[in-house]
């Protein structure tokens, strides 16, 4: 009796632990920026003439040349423009 009891509810919670698989394995990323730290650096989605983030050697670039990427000094942010600028655009 005991035993079946047991197996009962070992069966129910792996039911339940494989339905939740799909909900955890098959959600997209989530896209993130970081807005205190783009305030900060007064991050803009334009260039600032020929400097952007394109040209910085702190540009993480995306998948292709115009895709969205990171940012060495903005952390947690997968959201930097190729076009954008901000204040710690860097060549050196
Ligand atoms: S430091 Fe500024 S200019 Fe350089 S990649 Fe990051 S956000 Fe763009």
């Amino acid at each position: 009796m005991d035993t079946n009891l047991n197996r009962r509810r070992f069966l129910q919670t792996a039911s339940v632990a494989l339905a939740l698989i799909p909900l955890v394995v098959i959600r997209p990323a989530r896209a993130n920026t970081n807005a205190p730290a783009r305030a900060q650096l007064k991050y803009q989605n334009t260039p600032n003439n020929e400097m952007s983030c394109a040209s910085c050697l702190e540009f993480i670039p995306g998948k292709s040349a115009k895709d969205l990427g990171g940012c060495k000094v903005i952390p947690d942010d997968d959201e930097i423009a190729p076009n954008a600028y901000c204040t710690s655009w860097n060549t050196m």
